[in-house]
């Protein structure tokens, strides 16, 4: 597929009734573009995840879950398995957003998440991303760590099944400063691109499905799809509207 929109729909809506309309809403978005090659991936809450899988839908349509624990079933008040998600055909599974850094989740239990997730044949979307941007540059060795304790212990054929989601802190949610200059995400997603092939060699770095999320709008949306190397985008906010998500993409195609 040549682009790829994520639609992370976090804790919304509050009804499955809406859940479902909305649901309606991509999967003609997903039969208008699919001669495009544009795949939807669409993240609903954990309750309505369970009624939608249900619903037939395009083939370029795809089910994520926003979290999973890292175990395969057991003692774990509260928590989901990859594999309870993967039976009731999710595709694909965000790791480490910043909401979830926020409130404690560290980068060895993501790694943790990762490994579990790709075990199942659940794909994980990893989001990485700065928390500030300053003049000095710091935040390339922040980001570099993240990545790097992110993926200790992963295998480069689990890393090569990873899509990666590039959403710098400061451009995410309501409270942002916007989305990065596409200038800017040219210069990082090449950065990505390195501290992977460090890792894992030149192969998977180039290869890398990297996403960009923080902040996509219809009117910022051409100029960062056009950024080179960058594979879709991650949208929170946007993906909950579902005018704004079909503007987006008829401004990119
Ligand atoms: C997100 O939550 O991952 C996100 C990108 O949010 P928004 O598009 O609302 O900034």
């Amino acid at each position: 597929m040549s682009f790829i929109f994520v639609g992370n729909w976090k804790m919304n809506p509050a009804s499955a009734e809406d859940a479902r309309h909305l649901f309606n809403a991509y999967k003609k978005l997903a039969q208008k573009f699919a001669r495009k090659r544009v795949s939807f991936i669409v993240a609903p809450s954990a309750p309505h995840l369970g009624l939608l899988s249900q619903v037939k839908r395009p083939k370029n349509l795809f089910l994520a879950g926003q979290d999973v624990f890292y175990e395969r079933e057991g003692p774990f008040t509260g928590f989901i398995s990859p594999l309870m998600l993967y039976g009731i055909g999710t595709d694909y599974i965000i790791l480490g957003h910043s909401e979830r850094r926020t409130l404690g989740e560290t980068n060895e239990i993501i790694a943790k998440k990762i490994k579990a997730s790709v075990k199942v044949r659940l794909k994980p979307i990893v989001c990485i991303g700065e928390s500030s941007r300053d003049t000095e540059g710091e935040f390339w060795h922040e980001l570099r760590k993240q990545i790097e304790e992110t993926f200790h212990g992963i295998s480069k054929v689990e890393a090569g099944k990873v899509i990666i989601a590039y959403e710098p802190v400061w451009a995410v949610g309501e409270k942002s400063r916007g989305a990065i200059k596409p200038n800017d995400l040219q210069e990082t997603i090449l950065f990505i691109r390195k501290t992977f092939s460090h890792l894992y060699g030149g192969k998977l770095g180039r290869a890398l499905p990297i996403l960009y999320g923080g902040s996509v709008f219809s009117f910022d949306a051409k100029d960062l799809a056009l950024v080179q190397g960058v594979s879709g985008f991650l949208a929170g906010r946007a993906s909950l509207n579902k005018k704004e998500a079909a503007t987006i993409l008829d401004e990119i195609f």
